[in-house]
C-alpha cells in the first residue's frame, strides 16, 4: 500500500507483482503512450524498463511469438479504475507494433479493431455517477496472428449488457450514449462512430435501422404511447399527439401501425385449440413495453457486435499453409460491484467476479504451488482462500442459488420473490457464505425480510430479492417477436428469426437470464484457462476522479479483493521464471563453451547447470526435475543480454 500511494503521487501509475500490472487510475493525461514510449518497450524483456501496460503486452505479444501460445489478458478493476482506457492502450501498442511490412490487408484489419471500440462505447457505454464513460456491457475480444505475428483479425464476446438502463437511469446518469449522439449534443462523437460504422461496412440501411430502433425506444416512452392506446376508439380519430406516436413507431418499424398498437395492449395466447386475444392490463402492457424496448435495444446490440465480427473474422487463412495462427485475447468486464441496493445484475457481475478469481486461484496461484511440488523445489506452503465454495454456492446444479432461482421460475401460477427467497433459505440454510434476515433475524446488515446475504471472496454483499423473478424469466411477450419479425425492413427481420414461430408452435421455454449468464461465464472462463494469463489489476484511487487523492482505506480494500496480498506473497515465495530444460538450452546454449554447439553431459540438466555455473547465477537458480526455476528477473535479463550479444 505504502509503495502504491508513492508511486501514485510521483506519478507513477503502474507497479507490478511478478507479472501481474497494478494500476492506480491517474485521472489526468499522461504522457506516457506516445510513439516514443512504445519504441522503449518494444521487443524488451519485461523488468528491463519501469513497469507498463505495453510491457505486459509485449510479454504476452513475445510469449506468442516465440513460443506460438495463446495468451489472454485479463483486466479487473471496480467501475472507473481505467480497464477500459487500459484495453485501449493494448491494442494500440499492438496496432503499433506489428506490420512492419504495411501490408495493406493487415492495416484493414488493425483499422478495423480499432474502430470496432468507437461504435461498441457508443452503444455499450453510459455516463454513470462513477464513471463518464462507463462500460456496461463485458467485452472478450480476441485479436487473431498469423505465423509473421501479424493481427489478420479477431473476434469480439459481449456479455450482459446493462439494456435497463433503456428504461430507466439513475438521477445523474444518462441511458447509453448513442441516444444522444445527436447534431447537437456529442456531435463530434456522432460524427466518429458513423464513420466508424461506415468504414467497418455497416450499409446505408442497416445504419438507418439502428437509427430507427433507437427512435422508435425514445417514442415508446416520449409518447405516452400507452395513455394514448387505452382511450376510446372515438378518442382515435381525433389525431392527437400520441396517435401520432404509433403511428410514427409503425413507419419506423415498418409495420403496420394497428399492429403496433395492438402488440402494446393484447397477447395471443393458446387454451387447448383455441387461440384468443387478451387484452392487457395497464401494469401488463407497461411491463411489455419496457420489455419490448430493452429487448430491441440489447438485439441490435447483439446484432452490431456480430455484424463487427463478421467483419474482423479471421478469412482464408490456412494453417497447413501459413502455420498456426495464434490468438491475443483481452477481456475487460465489470469489476466487483457494492451498491447501496444490489439487484440481480449485481448479483451476475458479482458471480462473474467470483468466477474470474477462481481462474486467478487456478492459474496464478494453485498452479505455481503446485509446479514447484511437481518438481521437487522446496517450496513453503502458503495459505490462500479459495473461493471455490462460493462459485459452487451459486452455480451448483440443483443447490445452487442459479438453480433454486430457475426452479422458482418454473413454478406455475404466480410466483413471488419471496417464493424464492424461501426457496434459498430452505436449500441454503446451513452454508457458511449465505445468511437471509429469516436466517439470523437479529443481523443488522440484514434489513428487510426480503434480503439475502453473499459473503463473496471481496466481502459481504446484501441483495434484494425484489425483481429476481422478473429479470431471470426476462420475458417478452411473442406478440412482439412476431410483431418484429414481420417488418418489411429485413435488417430488423433478421434481429428477431423466433418471431416466425406462429403461437401454437411456440413450445420450449427459453433459457433464463441466470442460466444464459451461467452459460457464458463457465465458456469464458474455460476459454481463459487454456491460454497463458496476463493480469492488470486497476484501482481507483478515489471517488471524485481526482487526480491527486490517494484515499488510503478506498486502495486497500480494493489491494484486498483483487486477491494482491496473495500474489506477492506466492511472488515472493517464488521463481520469477522457469523453462524446461531443453528449451532453456536451444536458447542459451550460444553463450557457453559446454554447451555450444552441442553438449556431451549426461542430461540437458547437467548441461544447463554448467551453463548456468558458467555465469555465475547458480546462487540465483534452483534445478527441478524437469525445469529450471529462476528466481530474479535479473539473472534471466542478463541471460537475455549476453545471447543477444552472440546472435
Ligand atoms: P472502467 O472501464 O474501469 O470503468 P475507464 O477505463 O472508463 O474505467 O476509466 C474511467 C476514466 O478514468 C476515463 O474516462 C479517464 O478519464 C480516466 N482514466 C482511466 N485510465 C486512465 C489513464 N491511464 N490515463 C488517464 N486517465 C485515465
Ligand atoms: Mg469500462
Amino acid at each position: 500500500m505504502a509503495n502504491l500511494k508513492l508511486r501514485f503521487e510521483k506519478g507513477r501509475i503502474y507497479t507490478y507483482i511478478g507479472e501481474v500490472v497494478v494500476s492506480v487510475n491517474p485521472y489526468r493525461a499522461m504522457n506516457i503512450y506516445g510513439r516514443d514510449t512504445i519504441e522503449q518497450y518494444k521487443g524488451r524483456e519485461l523488468y528491463e524498463r519501469p513497469p507498463h501496460l505495453f510491457a505486459i503486452a509485449d510479454a504476452a505479444y513475445k510469449a506468442m511469438k516465440r513460443r506460438n501460445k495463446d495468451t489472454c489478458i485479463v483486466i479487473s478493476g471496480e467501475s472507473g479504475a481505467g480497464k477500459t482506457e487500459a484495453s485501449k492502450y493494448i491494442m494500440q501498442y499492438i496496432a503499433a507494433i506489428t506490420n512492419p511490412g504495411q501490408r495493406a490487408e493487415v492495416e484493414r484489419v488493425k483499422n478495423m479493431l480499432l474502430k470496432s471500440n468507437c461504435v461498441l462505447e457508443a452503444f455499450g457505454n453510459a455516463k454513470t455517477n462513477r464513471n463518464d464513460n462507463s462500460s456496461r456491457f463485458g467485452k472478450y475480444m480476441d485479436i487473431n496472428f498469423d505465423f509473421k505475428g501479424d493481427p489478420i483479425g479477431g473476434h469480439i464476446n459481449n456479455y450482459l449488457l446493462e439494456k435497463s438502463r433503456v428504461i430507466f437511469q439513475q438521477e445523474g446518469e444518462r441511458s447509453f450514449h448513442s441516444f444522444y449522439q445527436s447534431s447537437i449534443n456529442d456531435g463530434a462523437d456522432f460524427k466518429a462512430v458513423a464513420d466508424a460504422m461506415k468504414v467497418i461496412g455497416f450499409t446505408p440501411d442497416e445504419i438507418q435501422t439502428v437509427y430507427k430502433v433507437l427512435a422508435t425506444i425514445l417514442h415508446l416512452f416520449t409518447g405516452n404511447v400507452l395513455v394514448f392506446l387505452y382511450l376510446s376508439p372515438c378518442d382515435l380519430s381525433q389525431g392527437n399527439l400520441t396517435f401520432g406516436v404509433v403511428a410514427v413507431i409503425g413507419v419506423l418499424l415498418a409495420t403496420k401501425e394497428e399492429n403496433v398498437g395492438k402488440a402494446l395492449l393484447y397477447r395471443t395466447v393458446a387454451t387447448g385449440r383455441d387461440v384468443i386475444d387478451k387484452q392487457h392490463t395497464t401494469q401488463e402492457a407497461s411491463y411489455g413495453r419496457d420489455a419490448l424496448a430493452k429487448a430491441m435495444y440489447e438485439r441490435m446490440f447483439c446484432w452490431i457486435v456480430g455484424r463487427i465480427n463478421d467483419v474482423i473474422e479471421v478469412k482464408n487463412y490456412d494453417a497447413k499453409v501459413h502455420g498456426k495462427n495464434t490468438v491475443i485475447g483481452v477481456l475487460d468486464i465489470y469489476g466487483f460491484e457494492i451498491f447501496q441496493n444490489n439487484s440481480f445484475e449485481q448479483f451476475c457481475i458479482n458471480y462473474c467476479n467470483e468466477k474470474l478469481q477462481q481462474l486467478f486461484i487456478q492459474l496464478v496461484l494453485r498452479q505455481e504451488q503446485e509446479e514447484y511440488q511437481r518438481e521437487g523445489i522446496p517450496w513453503k506452503h502458503i495459505d490462500y482462500f479459495n473461493n471455490q465454495i462460493i462459485v459452487d454456492l451459486v452455480e451448483l446444479q440443483h443447490k445452487g442459488i442459479f438453480s433454486v432461482l430457475d426452479e422458482a421460475c418454473m413454478t406455475v401460477g404466480k410466483v413471488t420473490d419471496e417464493v424464492f427467497l424461501q426457496g434459498l433459505n430452505s436449500k441454503l440454510a446451513k452454508h457458511a457464505h449465505y445468511t437471509s434476515r429469516k436466517l439470523s433475524p437479529t443481523d443488522k446488515s440484514l434489513e428487510f425480510d426480503r434480503d439475502f446475504r453473499i459473503r463473496h471472496y471481496a466481502g459481504d454483499v446484501v441483495y434484494s430479492v425484489v425483481g429476481f423473478i422478473d429479470k431471470n424469466k426476462d420475458t417478452l411477450f411473442q406478440d412482439f417477436k412476431r410483431l418484429l419479425y414481420n417488418s418489411s425492413n429485413p435488417v430488423l427481420k433478421m434481429m428477431w428469426p423466433e418471431g416466425k414461430l406462429s403461437i401454437t408452435e411456440v413450445t420450449k421455454r427459453p433459457l433464463t437470464a441466470a442460466t444464459l449468464f451461467k452459460n457464458s461465464m463457465i465458456a469464458l472462463v474455460e476459454n481463459l484457462a487454456c491460454k497463458e494469463p496476463y493480469y492488470v489489476r486497476c484501482i481507483k484511487p478515489n471517488d471524485v476522479k481526482s487526480p491527486l487523492l490517494f484515499e488510503y482505506e478506498r486502495c486497500r480494500h480494493q489491494v484486498e479483493y483483487l486477491g494482491l496480498l496473495e500474489n506477492v506473497r506466492v511472488r515472493r515465495a517464488g521463481f520469477a521464471n522457469r523453462q524446461e530444460y531443453p528449451r532453456f538450452l536451444q536458447r542459451y546454449k550460444m553463450i557457453s563453451e559446454f554447451t555450444w554447439p552441442n553438449h556431451d553431459l549426461p542430461s540437458d540438466k547437467e548441461a544447463v547447470k554448467r551453463l548456468v555455473q558458467g555465469c555465475g547465477f547458480e546462487h540465483d537458480v534452483a534445478y527441478g526435475k524437469t525445469k529450471v526455476f529462476v528466481r530474479t528477473p535479473r539473472t534471466l535479463f542478463c541471460l537475455e543480454e549476453q545471447r543477444d550479444e552472440m546472435v
